[in-house]
């Protein structure tokens, strides 16, 4: 097991050279996965985080809940 340091990469560990040569052969010839699918949006009322400040029901600060407009997931589907 060692770590590969690509320049403007992050170091990436491998188990072997094979891995490594599978790894920098789909880099190169495949294109790059989108991280969410083109119909994914956070949710613009927590902006991705799933739950937003309420009120403590002691009347002592703020507790975080789930959001209601996103059900507590952080993304919303459209169905485009
Ligand atoms: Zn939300």
């Amino acid at each position: 097991m060692f770590a590969v340091c690509e320049p403007d990469s992050i170091p990436v560990v491998y188990d072997s050279w094979g891995e490594w040569r599978e790894d920098r052969r789909r880099i190169l010839t495949e294109p790059p996965l989108p991280t969410a699918p083109a119909t994914v949006a956070f949710c613009a009322l927590c902006w991705g985080q799933g739950r937003i400040w309420s009120a403590a029901r002691n009347g002592e600060g703020l507790i975080p809940v789930a959001c209601g407009h996103c059900q507590g997931k952080g993304v919303m589907h459209s169905a485009c």
